[in-house]
């Protein structure tokens, strides 16, 4: 066993190291993970009669072993797994109940663990609210994958995306284990938000995605306030994706690059949040215009035709037309030049950082100008824009 005595208390607390508990000690916090998965908020199985539906339960509810009750803010820890050395891996998570009943949101962040943005952004929220604020209940989950932050990646230490695993099994692999556990919580969410940036060097402009073809999950991308909104359900296993399926507005807030806070997409971000607590009724307040919003039913990754080193002449959040030259690709000594011309038009939303790129790689994601389309015409192409590859 590692020797913790040097860590302060609060880091020895926050990787869940065991302080010599007895073994019976983690039977009580299973059985009360099992018997009391925050049943209490929200009545049965969610089904999709019920997106948004609020919850009117106004007695305690019991959460990880705690028992949370009406006017009450709380910090708990979710057993999610165990280290390499035994130890527990905790989840924090921050419980805010108001007095009166309403939406039950949750804001997920850091699936990838080495998306940041949203960690800051849940954080914030959390922070700043507390339970005389709110109407409802508020769930925040600042790193939902500890294994992923400790080792700054987007993977789970078997090299799972945990983010395709929803809604888990606790006899799976460990992805499948961990998505399950916190699954068991957000199962009962009416309204979920979850925060990502773009994956390893790609940046993404901050946008809402979600399955617009849900009005409930159109009005709340709206109400978000994001400027671009994008019909993306998500790959299946996705949180999103699965909280969807289960009759839960599920959106999506993408904001940047991974490994950094980005004061912007985290201002943004929040805006947003309050944004959309003020239209679920859960805050008092107006909401705070971000500016026009372009909805974007349709999207298309442009890839590289040729291995070297690309200069990209766009930037993030530009138009760009049919015929414009967007990139020249050469080799090292700056010969054999490939000129990379855009066969679409619309709204660059997403972009390659690294100057390497070989053929077939990903370099700019463009939400496509196509007003032919209309609502019934969304969703027939499910990409999977997070990981283009
Ligand atoms: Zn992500």
């Amino acid at each position: 066993m590692a020797n913790t005595r040097r860590l302060p208390k609060h880091a020895r607390s926050f990787v869940g190291i065991p302080k010599r508990r007895p073994a019976w000690a983690g039977i009580i916090i299973a059985c009360g993970l099992v018997l009391f998965p925050l049943s209490a908020l929200a009545d049965g199985e969610p089904s999709s009669g019920r997106v948004g539906a609020d919850s009117n339960i106004e007695e305690a509810i019991v959460l990880a072993g705690e028992t949370i009750y009406p006017g009450e803010k709380k910090e708990l820890r979710l057993p999610t797994s165990e280290s390499f050395i035994g130890a527990n891996v905790d989840t924090p998570l921050v419980v805010i109940r108001g007095k009166e009943p309403g939406p039950v949101l949750c804001l997920v962040a850091g699936i990838h663990g080495d998306e940041l943005n949203g960690t800051e952004i849940v954080r914030e929220i959390m922070d700043t609210h507390g339970a005389g604020d709110i109407r409802g209940t508020l769930i925040g989950v600042p790193i939902a994958n500890l294994f992923g932050f400790i080792n700054q990646s987007r993977y789970l230490p078997d090299r799972r995306d945990l983010n395709r695993f929803f809604p888990g099994n606790e006899h799976g692999s460990t992805a499948s284990r961990i998505a399950r556990r916190f699954w068991d919580v957000l199962r009962n969410c009416t309204h979920l938000i979850d925060f990502h940036t773009g994956s390893l060097h790609r940046s993404n402009v901050p946008q809402v995605r979600g399955d617009l073809r849900n009005e409930e999950i159109l009005d709340l991308s709206r109400a978000f306030g994001a400027r671009v909104i994008v019909q993306n359900p998500g790959p299946q296993g996705t949180l999103r994706r699965t909280a969807t399926d289960h009759g839960i507005a599920a959106i999506l807030y993408e904001a940047g690059e991974s490994m950094r806070f980005q004061k912007e997409e985290i201002r943004k971000g929040v805006l947003g949040v309050r944004n959309a607590m003020v239209h679920l009724g859960m805050r008092e307040g107006r909401r705070v215009d971000l500016g026009t919003q372009r909805v974007y039913r349709r999207t298309r990754w442009v890839r590289a035709e040729h291995g070297g080193i690309i200069e990209i002449y766009p930037v993030l959040g530009e138009s760009i037309s049919e015929g414009d030259i967007l990139g020249v690709i050469s080799d090292p000594l700056r010969r054999d030049k490939d000129i990379l011309v855009s066969r679409v038009s619309g709204q660059i939303i997403g972009m390659v950082l690294s100057p390497m790129v070989i053929p077939g790689m990903a370099v700019l994601h463009v939400g496509l100008d196509d007003q032919s389309l209309d609502a019934s015409g969304m969703g027939m192409e499910v990409l999977d824009s997070d990981r283009p590859e």
